[in-house]
């Protein structure tokens, strides 16, 4: 993105909505809120289909959907059609999205969309398929015709400026986002791809700065780092392998978000060597926090 000038973005004008369910607040989002959440509490707002007055007691902005407790198609539109409807009620200039099992780092959230134009048309976030998805739109008598388009995976979370989101409602505010997922049979974060490229003709910005468990995520900043480079500062270093590590490291900490989960059968996360051992941190996001917030007071 060009860089334009102008006062940087606040933390304030950002809508960050996280999509959890009712089983997983204890659990996940527990973790959320101990770490990044602990720092945006006022523009979090957490999307859930279960009422948890522990939530409450805490001050978390919680929005109890009546939206299905599944990992359905529909339930997890209904999800994204209530985030959508949030942030347009709100006075926020963009709107992110993550899942619950996102680690969201505030400073370079800030940093990325700050090098927009903030009252351009933007959709940005990282797909996870290496070409446009093809769907086959439902169309009247039966017929049905194809498209293709590029999404951004909701798992690595992506965010959307408030022109462009104004532009999506007539396919996506109130119950229309849940009818245009059913005319394409895709998942919410195909339907917000269809909908801006497809409906509106708007590219996604593609960054490499979202991460989901869906990518092996032993490799962030291996990608970001030219080849020459790693090579060319061993000599420099001390210990070889220590120097390439922290620098990675430093390359984790950079990243608008991170992810943890299984893939191809084994926990899937990043590389930090901080305060938390594996089994005390098995997201690594808690040793995560503590690198970008030391002065948190559980940190050691
Ligand atoms: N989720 C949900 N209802 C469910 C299961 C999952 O709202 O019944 C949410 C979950 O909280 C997360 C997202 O959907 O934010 C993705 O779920 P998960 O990470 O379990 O699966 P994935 O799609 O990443 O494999
Ligand atoms: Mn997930």
């Amino acid at each position: 993105p060009a860089s334009v000038p102008g006062p940087r973005l606040k933390l304030e004008q950002v809508f960050i909505a996280v999509k959890t369910t009712g089983r997983f607040h204890r659990t996940r989002l527990a973790l959320l809120l101990q770490t990044w959440i602990s720092k945006t509490k006022a523009q979090t707002f957490i999307f859930t289909d279960t009422e948890d007055e522990n939530l409450r007691a805490e001050g978390v902005n919680l929005l109890v959907t009546s939206c299905h407790s599944d990992h359905s198609q529909q339930a997890l539109s209904c999800k994204m059609s209530a985030e959508y409807d949030s942030f347009m009620a709100s006075d926020k200039r963009w709107f992110c999205h993550v899942d619950d099992d996102n680690y969201l780092n505030p400073e370079a959230l800030l940093s990325l969309l700050s090098r927009f134009p903030q009252d351009g048309d933007v959709y940005v976030g990282k797909p996870s398929l290496d070409k446009p998805i093809t769907a086959h739109e439902l169309m009247d008598g039966n017929k049905t015709r194809e498209v293709h388009f590029w999404f951004a995976t909701g798992g690595a979370g992506f965010c959307l400026s408030r022109r462009l989101a104004e532009k999506m409602a007539p396919w996506a505010s109130g119950s229309r986002f849940e009818l245009t997922s059913a005319k394409i049979r895709l998942p919410d974060d195909c339907t917000v791809g269809f909908i801006v490229e497809e409906r509106l003709g708007v590219s996604m910005v593609h960054s490499p700065l979202f991460h989901s468990h869906l990518e092996n995520l032993l490799l962030i900043g291996h990608r970001s780092l030219p080849q020459q480079v790693v090579p060319a500062l061993r000599p420099r270093c001390f210990l070889l392998s220590c120097c390439s590590l922290s620098l990675l490291m430093v390359l984790s900490l950079l990243q608008v978000t991170l992810s943890y989960g299984m893939f191809e059968n084994k926990m899937n996360t990043i590389e930090v060597q901080g305060s938390f051992t594996k089994e005390d941190d098995p997201s690594r996001f808690k040793s995560v926090h503590c690198l970008l917030f030391p002065l948190t007071s559980w940190c050691p």
